[in-house]
This record gives C-alpha cells, sequence and structure tokens, in this order.
C-alpha cells in the first residue's frame, strides 16, 4: 500500500544589516573576522542592559512578507525563549515567533502553491566549535545577537524534489530583495524538514530532520526518511516522534533525541522592548515599491520582452548578477541602436545574452571567478558585441578577443587593433585564402562536385583556417561555390 508524505519546512536566514538585531556591535557574519571582537554588554546580556530593535532587520522583514503575498499585522511584540545552552549568553532568545511580522502568503513550486504560515524575527546564538584534541569547545560569539528571520511553511509539501524547489526559489527572493546572501553552505540559510507519512487522512508521526546545510541535502533527506518510515511501518513498529540529525557522508537521518513532550520555553513578552507598531511607524507602500523585480517577473521580462531562449533565461534568472551584468550590456546597446539610427533590438539582445551565457559563463567557471570580479566592463562587453554585428570580426575572432578582454580588461578595439583580428571580407585577400583551400584539397572540392554538403563544411573551416580566422564565413561560402561550380 502506498504512503502520502506530509512535509513542512522550518528554514532560517541571516538578515543583511549593518548593525546586530538589538544592539549597535557589527553585523559581518559574511566575513572573516576574528573571534569575539563584534560583542557588548547588551548582546552579552549583561545584566542592566537594555536591548533596542533594529528598524533596518524589522523593514528587510516586512518586506519579505510583501514580496511572498503575506499579510503584515499592525503590531508585533518580541518574546523571550528561555532554555540554556552554552551559545546563548541571555539564557534566553528574543524572537517575535508568537507575534510575526508577516502572516500568509505562498511560493509556487512546481505546479503546487505551498502555503506560508508565517515569517518571525529573531535573534541568532553564538557559535561553538569543539576541538577534539583537546577534547574543549570555543564559543564565538559575534553571531550572537544577528537578526535572522525563520519562515515555517504550511505541511503542503509531499517530496524531497518539492521541498527543495522551495527553498531554491525562497533563496533566489531573498536574494532579489537583497535582504540576504542566504548561502546555504555559509549557514546563512539552514532548513529543517517536518516529515511524516500516512495511508489515511489522520497524519503520522512526525520526525524532525536538522543540519541540512544544502538544497541537496534537504531533498536527499526527506526521501531518505520516506523511505526510512515506510520501513518501520512496514515491519509492524511504530515511528517515534524525534529528532534527527542528517548524516552526509552516509546518507542518513540519525536520531539524536527523543521527544517526549513539547518543550517548554515560556514564553512571556519582551518587557524591555515596546510594542511595535507597525501601522503607524513603517510606511508598507514606500517598502513595497522599493521590491524592484522578483526572480518570476524578470523570468517573465526575459522571455517575453528580449525572447531569449530557456536555457539563457534560466542562468540569467538563477544568478542574479550575472543577470544584472547583462542588463548593464542589454542597455548600452539599446544607447547604442536608437543612436546608430535603430537596428534589431532583439537580435543584438540575444547575441549579447549567448555570449554572456556560455562563453563568459564558462571562463568564470574555469577561473572560479565571481562576475563582481570580471575585468570586462559592461561597456566593453556590448563593445564587442557591436563590432560582432557590423562584422568587423568573425565569431572564432570574438572569442579570442574575449579571451583576451577576460584576461586583461583591455579595451576591444585596441585588442582588435593589437592582435590583427579585423575581420576580412570581399577583395582579393579573401579569394586568396580560398584558392589555397582549393588547391590543398582537391579531394574534397571532388566530393562537394558529387553532392556531399558535409564536404563544403570542411572547406569552409581550411579557408577559416587559413585566415586565421579573420575571414567572414558566409562570405567564404559564396565564393567557394561560385569558384567550384565553375
Ligand atoms: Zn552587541
Amino acid at each position: 500500500m502506498s504512503y502520502t508524505p506530509t512535509i513542512g519546512l522550518e528554514i532560517h536566514a541571516e538578515l543583511k544589516t549593518k548593525t546586530k538585531m538589538f544592539c549597535a556591535c557589527k553585523n559581518e557574519t559574511e566575513k572573516k573576522v576574528s573571534p569575539n571582537v563584534n560583542v557588548c554588554p547588551i548582546c552579552m546580556g549583561h545584566p542592566g542592559t537594555l536591548p533596542v530593535a533594529n528598524e533596518e532587520a524589522m523593514k528587510k522583514i516586512i518586506k519579505v512578507g510583501i514580496a511572498l503575498g503575506s499579510k503584515i499585522p499592525d503590531q508585533a511584540f518580541f518574546y523571550r525563549k528561555n532554555y540554556f545552552y552554552p551559545d546563548l549568553p541571555k539564557g534566553y532568545q528574543i524572537t517575535s515567533q508568537e507575534s510575526p511580522f508577516a502572516i500568509g502568503g505562498s511560493i509556487q513550486a512546481g505546479d503546487k502553491k505551498i502555503r506560508i504560515n508565517h515569517v518571525h524575527l529573531e535573534e541568532d546564538t553564538g557559535k561553538l566549535q569543539h576541538v577534539s584534541e583537546s577534547n574543549s569547545s570555543l564559543i564565538d560569539f559575534n553571531r550572537a545577537g544577528v537578526p535572522l528571520m525563520e519562515l515555517v511553511t504550511e505541511a503542503d509539501i509531499s517530496s524531497g524534489e518539492e521541498a527543495k524547489e522551495f527553498c531554491q526559489k525562497l533563496r533566489l527572493i531573498l536574494c532579489y530583495l537583497e535582504v540576504s546572501d542566504a548561502e546555504m553552505e555559509k549557514g546563512q540559510m539552514r532548513c529543517e524538514v517536518n516529515v511524516s507519512i500516512s495511508q489515511s487522512e489522520k497524519l503520522g508521526t512526525k520526525v524532525e530532520v536538522k543540519n541540512l546545510n544544502s538544497f541537496k541535502a534537504v531533498e536527499k533527506a526527506i526521501n531518505y526518511e520516506i523511505k526510512r518510515q515506510k520501513e518501520v511501518l512496514e515491519d509492524g513498529k511504530k515511528v517515534i516522534q524525534e529528532t534527527r540529525g542528517w548524516d552526509e557522508t552516509t546518507g542518513k537521518t540519525m536520531s539524536q533525541r527523543k521527544k517526549e513532550e513539547a518543550h517548554d520555553y515560556r514564553y512571556l513578552k519582551d518587557p524591555d522592548l515596546p510594542m511595535i507598531d507597525i501601522k503607524n511607524n513603517f510606511n508598507l507602500e514606500k517598502i513595497k515599491a522599493d521590491i524592484i523585480e522578483l526572480p518570476e517577473q524578470r523570468e517573465k521580462r526575459y522571455k517575453e520582452e528580449f525572447s531569449l531562449k530557456k536555457e539563457n533565461v534560466g542562468l540569467l534568472v538563477q544568478n542574479k548578477e550575472l543577470g544584472d551584468y547583462f542588463e548593464q550590456i542589454v542597455s548600452e546597446l539599446k544607447a547604442w541602436l536608437e543612436s546608430s539610427g535603430g537596428g534589431p533590438e532583439q537580435k543584438a539582445t540575444k547575441l549579447a545574452a549567448n555570449y554572456v551565457v556560455s562563453e563568459l559563463q564558462k571562463m568564470l567557471v574555469a577561473s572560479k571567478t565571481q562576475i563582481g570580479e570580471c575585468k570586462i566592463t559592461p561597456e566593453n562587453f556590448a563593445e564587442l558585441i557591436k563590432m560582432i554585428i557590423k562584422k568587423e570580426i568573425s565569431s572564432s575572432g570574438a572569442q579570442e578577443l574575449l579571451k583576451e578582454m577576460f584576461k586583461t580588461g583591455g579595451d576591444p578595439s585596441q585588442i582588435v587593433e593589437a592582435k590583427d583580428l579585423k575581420q576580412v571580407s570581399g577583395g582579393d585577400e579573401m579569394e586568396k585564402f580560398v584558392d589555397e583551400t582549393i588547391k590543398n584539397n582537391s579531394k574534397s572540392v571532388e566530393d562537394y562536385k558529387n553532392g556531399k554538403q558535409n564536404a563544403l563544411q570542411f572547406l569552409v573551416g581550411q579557408t577559416m583556417k587559413a585566415s586565421k580566422g579573420k575571414a567572414n564565413p558566409g562570405e567564404i561560402i559564396k565564393i567557394l561555390k561560385k569558384k567550384i561550380v565553375n
């Protein structure tokens, strides 16, 4: 008999802010800084200190809520969630879980709308580092008190694939909103999943899986857990309500602690933090207006306005910085086309997309460079596209030019001059290259005369080679045909 999996997610993401959630310490989790430098009496929980809620963090979480289609309540409160752990200096965590900043909303994953229960704001904990050689633990409080958003979904998900897609979509939205870098590998985004399976309307026993620090791990852990629970039930046993950890090396979930009952955190409204009057203190219309474009909108625009290929759209939407770079090239090209009396804009845009997605991306990956560190300015990149359109360089010349630009960041016209890459078209020189090819490849010439189309391609290739990539392939074909047939 088949079982229906029911899955819910709890996703944490560190917000990108100048300072921590309740004090003026720097929020530098993305940088490598010495341990325990961004600390003060407030985030260390010294007696007599007073927290002040970070306005930037609150604006950012409201922005997330608006983008997800959530309802933003008129008020929010901060609570103390009491528990002891060495990475929590105050002995409690301040959280708005009981009174979130955003309620409801959804994200589309596949053909399913995954509903969101709420998004709340809280503070992160410090980081423990266990040192096995000395059998001790070290603690770094730089992260303690950093603003953290937590998003809780409804249990609408039914497979590992769906969960992975949800997480990827959320990550991209957070990047587009510029509220978080949300890199799972760096711990800026962390995921917990709740999995149960059942054969009836009544839900099965829920198992929580933690330590998921990649999208793949989310997918694999869920699929493993569904399989494991099925085997337990088919053995006639019961699934135990517990927290399990994901072990990447074995590809299995392992029992961490049994949950006999829900924890009692003794939530209480933090008496040091006043009610947050969202309605009167935050301009929701302005926050909404700051949301320039979301991934889905960009995808639609690239398909409809630019008529780009599906694969090109995919990469330029997934990689926001690369997409931004591409748009800068496009605006340069647009200005050029307008000033030069206009031309087929889509052709230039498509060509630019092809060069960015295939050629440039290949070089970035091979050299492990981020687009932000790329030496080619969008202006120079647009210059290269213009040269191709004006037939000043051939496509093989363009590749060589791009390689050089990538290496040196140099000016394209200077490189073309220095490396003698200007395309040869028409005139005696082209005829000379073609004559040479015909003379040296009489077998292929015969083959072409006997109807073998491949032979012509070969001859074009030989001529291109003879011209060192400077000849125009279209013209070569014309001259070759003319000469061979006559
Ligand atoms: Zn502090």
